[in-house]
């Protein structure tokens, strides 16, 4: 089984944009919102505009794709307590179920951050999976599918080696690119970003799926009883 997992984190209006793409080259992909500044834009102290998708739009940007949380707040998993996280879950639950109409078990930690402690509380939260951002540059099965460390970013030069490595798998094998969609802006990024997705919609023997899907898939593999018995006919 060869998966490729496509996760977009922030849930900006750009989205649109990437979310239309997607859906031209027939890949599935999960976008990672943080429902507390639904509608909402602003500027970073780097200078960069952001505006967030709106709860109005947020069924029609995402049509098809799956919604996960990023946290309510985009507040760092690992630096709240354990109640303080699960109320930054619930905000993201009940807002993607009620704009999105969709039930969340899949997560996008903030800032990538996450530890055994998060993972856990995500674990009692139903949550069948959730994505780090520090990239494993590997296409094996993650170990942990509450700490799943992405391949790589999508814009990364290794994607494309990555990309031969899950074709050429022989066992089962996952690529797992992620990016924000604000960054796939500018002419540079917009044509390599176009580039890998049609590489991506035309690899041999691979199936894109949501980080969900992914993770149902990975753990049904899993569970898949090996014989060891003897047969005496
Ligand atoms: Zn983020």
């Amino acid at each position: 089984m060869k998966l490729i997992a496509l996760s977009f984190d922030d849930g900006e209006t750009a989205d649109r944009f990437w979310a239309e793409r997607l859906r031209f080259y027939g890949l599935h992909a999960s976008f990672a919102l943080c429902c507390g500044f639904l509608g909402q834009s602003g500027v970073l102290a780097d200078g960069r505009r952001w505006q967030k998708t709106s709860a109005e739009e947020m069924r029609a940007t995402y049509r098809g794709f799956e919604l996960c949380s990023h946290g309510f707040y985009h507040r760092d998993f690992t630096a709240l307590t354990a109640r303080g996280l699960r109320r930054e879950l619930r905000g993201d639950v009940r807002a993607i179920a009620r704009y999105g109409g969709q039930k969340v078990r899949t997560a996008v930690y903030p800032g990538g951050r996450s530890d055994a402690r998060a993972a856990a509380v995500l674990r009692a939260c139903g949550f069948v999976c959730a994505r780090t951002a520090e990239p494993s540059y590997s296409v094996a099965p993650p170990a942990d599918l509450l700490r799943f460390a992405p391949s790589c970013h999508l814009l990364d030069p290794a994607a494309p080696r990555l990309l031969a490595a899950l074709e050429g798998a022989e066992g089962d094998a996952v690529l797992s690119l992620y990016a924000h969609s604000y960054e796939l802006a500018g002419e540079g990024a917009r044509a390599a970003a176009e580039a890998l997705l049609a590489a991506l919609a035309r690899a041999r023997g691979a199936r894109s799926v949501s980080l969900g899907e992914a993770a149902r898939l990975l753990r049904a593999a899993k569970d898949v009883p090996r014989g060891d018995g003897q047969y005496d006919g």
